[in-house]
């Protein structure tokens, strides 16, 4: 047949490739028989495939009419040729004078210089690459646009073949051994920390297994009933979420959109008229929308095209009937695979991870907060591990650098083992110091306090060997749930916080919304920088409901004994004086309600941006206690945005400018006879918490985990010799002192 690949023509190929497939036979035989069909179909004198024999190396499997010599013997790199280009790019090419392409690579092996007409699609599967089938003729001319779309669904049955192993074993097995070579996955540390365990993926693979449909009307009405599940399954979901209102149900509502859309059903409708399954011809166009989401950079465009591929992944779940329980087990030392995470779903799975791999995400993002809070590492940006990752698969997760490991080669794993050894080494002696002080052997203490921000984290004050939370972020109850919780449940849960305390204290930080921490049921503001924006405080005051309805909270969950509240983002003094008046009031209200008080109230403010600590005097005589934000005080102080890869860690929190900042507010504190704690990241690093103890910082909050090592390092070093070095250093002109800082620790301790 010449011409149009008909309709009736593309159902009957794609049933020959089904045969092809239930028939007993060996692959070789199998992919011969493919080429052949295709070749008699299109008209066409060649038909090949190529199959990825490694991720970067496409090798000839199957030919109809180039040399049958050369089958297994010609190799392209990835983008080498037009085939390594259409591998590459995941773009159809199609031309009348293939030597005339750009990148053209003549291959004498197969004899195909007498073939100038190309046509060369990639075969994939949501955006998975598996290879490229090109179809080859004499006659000079480019393949109609039905001819291309036809050979999309041709190369959409292949795929799902492969998927299902039809082409595996015999001469072939090294080239679809998919899933099976070492691969390195270069992100972005969320959070440190090493770890090796196995792939668990948050969303299993969806398995194709009839991709090809013998009845049009049959499978269209099956489209139609899955999409109409979809939509009232949408709807409900609305119903419910609108009660609580925001912008879920925004979200939810652009979903409804698309699952209304005409264009998307169309597409899918003609995916199924030329001899697609319908879940087949679901996961052909989800195929595309993720090919165009990888190539996106419109922000606004790139979210449609995330809403489009949720919606896919929903439909092929109802129309496979494969649920995300697909019953299997989770693995030894699970290591969450996800694209992406909710940190309430994330929070689910709770302490059984060991680590948490996002080809998205973001270090600012609130998975990445509730990874943090449960002290697991965390890669975000990791590309394509959730395509490329099989359940089970052996994975190395290092949270220090960003790099993953997935089933590594012997050599790094071993590499990678020690590194955990010598870590865990270095754990147990941490351990052995447990009971002990952090005093410098200059005499001087300083009392290391941990972070926390979920009930999960109050083992580690045992562990850790921690003198009370210095910092316990309150954000996670509000950004787990689907609408602001109850004054009820955050008093038990502020009550069991303290309870298992056992007495050490516990700074509670009110709510600190906004910014990058944005509820799902708050609509949020549309704030060109939002860190800078409405957020902390500056909400609490505006929107009084939440912030009463938490202070109530707070002193119920206090009732008895000492209560210290934390508020953050404080920027001028009358921000600290009304946050204190509306606590003032809430604690007589419980008086006239007759509830039992606290014991006693400690009210402190968050230092964390450079105005307050120029405020005048009587704000810092005003306030039981500070605790400097370093995260933001340090962004504000730079310029420098703590979210954006490319600047948050160009400026050194030991330049005599940020140390200066900090020396001033040490100072002020000091006169005013107010204590000071650090709290932000920064105090869980060695060299700086060092650092801010010889500035004159006598408390330091930081995760659990840094607790070992920051008291290591102080119980071997005189602060007030490393006092004279760092004062020594902030007089040079050096930009930054921590050459000479590390090289004195070197030296002493
Ligand atoms: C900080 O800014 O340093 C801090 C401790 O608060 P958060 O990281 O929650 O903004
Ligand atoms: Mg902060």
């Amino acid at each position: 047949m010449s011409g149009d690949l008909a309709e009736s023509e593309s159902r009957k190929l794609l049933q020959r490739l089904r045969d092809t497939l239930a028939a007993p036979g060996a692959s070789q035989d199998r992919l011969d028989n493919i080429t052949h069909h295709i070749a008699d179909s299109i008209g066409a004198e060649v038909c090949s495939v190529y199959l990825f024999r490694d991720p970067q190396t496409l090798e000839l499997c199957a030919t109809e009419g180039l040399r049958p010599e050369a089958v297994h013997q010609t190799r392209l790199r990835l983008g080498e040729g037009l085939v390594g280009r259409v591998a590459r790019t995941g773009q159809p090419i199609n031309t009348a004078d293939a030597p005339a392409e750009p990148g053209f690579r003549f291959m004498p092996e197969t004899g195909e210089e007498v073939y100038p007409s190309f046509l060369g699609v990639p075969i994939q599967r949501v955006g998975e690459k598996l290879g490229v089938l090109v179809v080859q003729s004499r006659q000079s001319r480019r393949f109609t646009e039905d001819e291309c779309y036809g050979m999309e669904v041709v190369a959409m049955v292949l795929a799902e073949m492969a998927e299902l192993g039809a082409f595996a074993g015999g001469s072939n097995d090294g080239v679809t051994a998919r899933h099976r070579f070492p691969a390195v996955f270069r992100g972005t540390s969320g959070q440190e920390g090493a770890a090796e365990g196995h792939v668990w993926l948050h969303e299993p693979r969806v398995v194709v297994t009839n991709p090809v449909g013998d009845d049009p009307q049959r499978e269209r009405a099956r489209l139609a009933e899955g999409v109409a599940m979809l939509r009232s399954r949408l709807d409900a979901l609305l119903a419910d979420l609108s009660l609580g209102g925001g912008d879920h149900a925004d979200v939810m509502e652009t979903f409804r959109m698309f699952a209304n859309s005409r264009s998307w059903m169309r597409r899918m409708e003609e995916d199924i008229d030329l001899g697609l399954s319908a879940e087949a011809a679901v996961e052909k166009e989800q195929g595309q929308a993720r090919a165009r989401l990888e190539r996106a950079t419109d922000p606004y465009l790139r979210e449609r095209l995330h809403d489009l591929d949720d919606l896919s992944n929903r439909l092929l779940r109802i129309l496979t009937g494969q649920g995300r329980d697909t019953g299997a087990e989770m693995p030894e030392n699970p290591i969450l695979v996800a694209r992406n995470i909710g940190p309430a779903e994330l929070l689910d799975y709770g302490r059984k991870l060991r680590g948490v791999v996002l080809s998205e995400g973001s270090v600012g993002s609130h998975a990445a907060i509730v990874a943090r809070a449960l002290a697991i590492p965390l890669v975000v940006n990791a590309g394509r591990i959730a395509v490329e990752a099989l359940n089970g698969d052996a994975i190395f997760v290092d949270g220090d650098t960003g790099i993953v490991h997935l089933r590594p080669e012997d050599s790094v794993a071993a590499a990678f083992r020690d590194k955990i050894a010598m870590q865990a080494e270095a754990q147990k002696r941490y351990a052995d110091l447990r009971g002990l002080p952090a005093v410098a052997t200059c005499g001087t203490r300083i009392e290391l306090y941990m972070n926390a921000g979920l009930m999960a984290d109050l083992p580690s004050l045992e562990g850790s060997g921690a003198e009370g939370v210095g910092l316990f972020r309150t954000e996670l109850q509000f950004l787990t749930r689907t609408r602001v919780p109850r004054r009820g449940d955050l008093a038990t849960l502020y009550r069991k916080v303290m309870d298992n305390a056992q007495g050490k204290p516990v700074v509670f930080r009110t709510l600190d919304i906004g910014s990058d921490k944005v509820l799902p049921y708050m609509k949020p503001q549309d704030e060109p920088n939002p860190a800078m924006g409405w957020r902390a405080i500056r909400l609490g005051l505006d929107k009084r409901g939440v912030l009463r309805m938490q202070l109530q909270a707070l002193l119920r969950a206090g009732a008895g004994r000492p209560l210290e509240i934390m508020f953050p983002f404080v920027a001028e003094p009358s921000e600290f004086t009304r946050a204190r008046a509306i606590l003032g009031e809430q604690l007589e209200r419980e008086r006239q309600l007759g509830h039992e008080l606290p014991t006693s109230i400690r009210v402190g403010a968050m230092l964390e941006t450079p105005s307050i600590a120029f405020a005048p005097r009587s704000f810092f005589t005003s306030c039981d206690f500070l605790s400097i934000g370093g995260n933001d005080l340090k962004q504000f102080f730079f310029a420098a945005d703590r979210e954006n890869e490319a600047v948050r860690r160009r400026y050194d929190t030991l330049s005599p400018a940020f140390l200066s900042l900090l020396k001033q507010i040490v100072d002020r504190c000091d006169e005013a006879g107010v204590p000071l704690s650090f709290c932000g990241e920064d105090a869980g690093r060695p060299i700086e918490a060092a650092t801010f103890a010889a500035l004159g910082l006598r408390k330091l909050s930081m995760r659990p985990a840094s607790i070992g090592p920051v008291k290591h390092l102080f119980r071997r070093i005189d602060l007030s010799e490393l006092s004279r070095v760092v004062a020594g250093g902030m007089e040079s002109d050096a930009e930054t002192l921590r050459p000479a800082i590390t090289d004195w620790l070197a030296r002493n301790g």
